[in-house]
């Protein structure tokens, strides 16, 4: 008779025979590198105190409208936060997953919803890294003028974070001269130009047909916006899910890490090492 294998040996053994890794990764994969949790009004409202006290949710500045309305206050939200992320040192667990997915053939490919850029960062190609929800770090006209997208580099905010309004200029459309936006998908929101993220799709789905047995590692996706998670379970391969929360629906075979994004790959990471 066998004995129920140890999850992490069973992680282990799926780490040992598979050829690609795929990084799934959603908010709660920010939360170690210290970035703020959005989950909830209060949540944000602490982030945001300025907006708390005019009562504004994230669905309301996270929207294109925000911009047709008061550009300096929607840019004085994502202003902060391009400040942010451009500052913010990955955890390290980043460059565990690198060293997981090191002596893989397919070596490994990111999935994920975050716009902070916080993949690049650590060192991941761009090549390998599929931005869903687009990226903050750049731009687009919020009448999507001829399709274009541009880097937010050379655009240094300054924010008043007293009153979450930017100081200055906000960043314009080369074409038109209107107010720039960032290249994210937002609520409500028609003119998003997803070009880049079709481009990032098309490597990813020519990665994937040369990846005959991959892991999925999924990291801090919640149920509130799913596509994450849908994508993890989409893949149809041997699946990791490291989430805090409890999982009434863990999909069957899959493994459920109740923990943070970085202890539950320092855990995986160790398993490896442990049963190498
Ligand atoms: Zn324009």
């Amino acid at each position: 008779m066998n004995p129920p294998a140890d999850p992490l040996a069973r992680i282990a053994r799926w780490l040992r025979e598979t050829d690609g890794l795929i990084v799934a990764a959603g908010a709660g994969m920010g939360v170690d590198s210290g970035l703020p949790d959005f989950r909830g009004p209060e949540g944000f409202w602490r982030a945001y105190p300025a907006l708390g006290r005019a009562h504004v949710r994230f669905e309301e500045i996270a929207n294109p409208a925000a911009f047709e309305r008061d550009p300096a206050l929607a840019w004085g939200f994502y202003g902060h936060r391009l400040a942010l992320y451009r500052r913010t040192v990955p955890h390290r667990g980043f460059a565990l997953l690198q060293e997981i997915a090191a002596g893989l053939r397919g070596g490994a490919f990111v999935f994920t919803s975050n716009v902070d850029g916080q993949f690049q960062k650590a060192g991941f190609a761009d090549a390998r890294i599929m931005e869903v929800h687009g990226s903050i770090h750049h731009l687009q006209c919020q009448r999507g003028c001829r399709g274009a997208v541009w880097c937010a580099e050379g655009f240094e905010p300054q924010v008043d974070e007293e009153a979450c309004r930017l100081l200055g200029e906000p960043p314009r459309c080369p074409h038109c001269g209107g107010v720039a936006r960032p290249n994210i998908l937002m609520f409500g929101d028609w003119a998003w130009i997803p070009r880049r993220t079709e481009a990032q799709e098309a490597g990813l789905v020519a990665w994937l047909e040369h990846v005959r047995r991959p892991v999925v590692i999924e990291l801090g996706a919640g149920e509130n916006v799913p596509t994450v998670r849908r994508f993890a379970e989409s893949i149809g391969g041997r699946l990791v899910r490291i989430n805090p929360q409890a999982e009434p629906m863990l999909p069957a075979g899959a493994i459920h890490l109740r923990c943070g994004a970085l202890e539950g790959i320092a855990t995986v990471h160790a398993a490896l090492v442990r049963h190498r």
